[in-house]
């Protein structure tokens, strides 16, 4: 089972984080190095203490270094400070590393670990970049803020494809996507259509979106329906944390994040810092994070005898506190006890729990779809954001239908997406945030011109207008959706 002694070791940035983090770091380094994991650990420092030095991100300039030389990290939990003025941690180190996938493995332990879903095995691969994790948000008027929800094809297709290639190398047999492309029909419209086309490139797999309302419900009340979910990113982020606690807790998952030249692992809980130093955490989450590295850096069969030892010990009754339970756990031990447990166990099958079987994996295939030429990309109007209190919708048509000039014409008057002129109705609340849209008035291109000389009507009216969005259609196709009740 271990690694031969000629195998080169492969090098690794560790960090040990925050709270719990080096006690369960400790325990996971020593359980796969007692393994015969070849790795040539560095170790950088994240988290509080560099926070505490004024660095904003959590992470020293030089650890990029080590980052950029090793490519691979294992990372402990650290504590996010509160208040403002922080950045996260997480969202840094994925965006700049371009770590697109998130990939949760949620499995039931049943009978060992108490579930309402003794049969649940599913992967969750969350988009990870995209999203409203752009963070790019804005307050307009007194009354209303946006965030930017920004769903990009080459984002789409790069974590549908791992999703199905992961699918692929871990003999799984359905990948299925969460949208809410009933309503969000541009942004999640996009991620399913992707879905469908790369889908087609893996006949062999079956198939299946479901709206993410009614897919989480189902998930949550027959987890054992699924096998890979793909999802854009918010969705992934809140759904993670409920497939990997109604397996039993979120102390047992850990994560991938994977990107074209760099992978972080680490355990999907935080530094619990109220456990720290007190030898009581459970290693398990981190450690399967570690497993998927060394799947990751080609040592499988190290991560094959790592996952195995860990479920013979599961199976034991060998349990931390947090899993513990009279009558099914058997000992209860500290985060150094259960190291020394998986470590004794090295070289064994569980016997009652389904030992896994780690194949040395085959390169993904990561090809980019053939480009698509691009399409006619046509001005066609704009709607101009107001912050206005100065009556109702009719008050506001009055001053800016004049507005109309050079072919563009007002269309329409919305209100937090709600159209509200022509034709609105009595009873929708009106707020301060008004979208007022003008369109072409025939089948001509609008020039940018056109555009500006409405800005400077609004501008000569004294209206106060907070943003532009322009409006073009893609071969035809309208690049806009249509307000509620248009
Ligand atoms: P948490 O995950 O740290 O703890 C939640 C609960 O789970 C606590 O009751 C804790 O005692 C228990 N728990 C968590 N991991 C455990 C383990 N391995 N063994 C036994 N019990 C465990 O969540 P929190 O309390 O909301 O956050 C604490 C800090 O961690 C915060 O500063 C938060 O920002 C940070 N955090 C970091 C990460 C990360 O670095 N990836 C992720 C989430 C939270």
């Amino acid at each position: 089972m271990t690694a031969t002694l000629t195998q080169k070791k492969t090098p690794i940035t560790v960090a040990y984080g925050d709270g719990i983090g080096p006690e369960i770091m400790d325990a996971t380094l020593r359980i796969i190095n007692a393994a015969g994991a070849q790795i040539d650990q560095e170790t950088i420092e994240i988290g509080e203490a560099v926070y505490n030095r004024g660095i904003s991100n959590g992470i020293e300039p030089s650890a990029w270094d080590s980052l950029r030389r090793t490519r691979v990290f294992l990372k402990a939990p650290i504590t996010t400070p509160q208040g403002g003025g922080f950045k996260s941690l997480n969202v840094t180190v994925r965006k700049t590393l371009g770590l697109y996938a998130n990939v949760r493995p949620c499995q039931s332990l049943s009978p060992y670990v108490a579930t309402k879903h003794p049969n649940m095995d599913l992967v969750i691969v969350r988009e990870n970049e995209e999203d409203v994790y752009g963070g790019i948000e804005h307050r307009q008027t007194q009354q209303v803020t946006q965030a930017l929800k920004l769903i990009s094809r080459p984002g789409s297709e790069k974590v549908i494809r791992y999703a199905f290639e992961y699918a692929k190398q871990n003999n799984r047999k359905k990948v299925t996507a969460f949208t809410k492309d009933n309503i969000l029909k541009m942004t999640d419209g996009l991620f399913h259509k992707v879905f469908d086309e790369i889908g087609s490139d893996y006949p062999d797999i079956e198939k299946e979106h479901w709206i993410v309302d009614i897919g989480a419900a189902k998930m949550a009340d027959t987890p054992e329906a699924f096998d890979v979910i793909v999802m854009p990113n918010l969705y992934g982020d809140v759904l993670s944390d409920v497939a990997a606690q109604i397996t039993g807790s979120v102390g047992l998952a850990g994560s991938a994040n994977i990107g074209e030249h760099f992978a972080m692992f680490e355990a999907i809980h935080g530094s619990a810092p109220r456990r720290a130093g007190q030898n009581l955490a459970n290693p398990s989450a981190l450690l399967l994070g570690a497993v998927m590295m060394l799947n990751h850096i080609h040592q499988s069969e190290v991560a094959e005898g790592v996952h195995n030892a860990w479920l013979t010990t599961m199976e034991d009754g060998i349990h931390t506190y947090d899993i513990y339970k009279e009558g099914t756990s058997k000992q209860k031990v500290g985060t150094r006890e259960f190291g020394d447990a998986v470590i004794e166990r090295l070289g064994r099958t569980p016997r009652k729990l389904k030992p896994v079987k780690y194949l040395t994996s085959s390169a993904m295939d990561t090809h980019q779809r053939p480009f698509k030429p691009l399409e006619e990309k046509r001005l066609v109007g704009v709607d101009v954001f107001v912050d206005w209190s100065g009556g109702g919708p009719d008050d506001l048509a009055e001053a800016i239908v004049p507005l109309a000039t050079d072919g563009l014409s007002l269309q329409m008057i919305s209100n937090r997406g709600t159209k509200v002129w022509p034709g609105g109705s009595p009873e929708t609340f009106l707020s301060d945030h008004w979208t007022c849209r003008f369109i072409a008035d025939g089948p001509h291109t609008v020039s940018h011109h056109a555009v500006l000389n409405v800005l400077h009507g609004f501008l000569a009216r004294d209206l106060d207008f907070i943003k532009t969005e322009l409006l073009y259609t893609f071969d035809g196709k309208p690049g806009f959706s249509l307000a509620q009740g248009q």
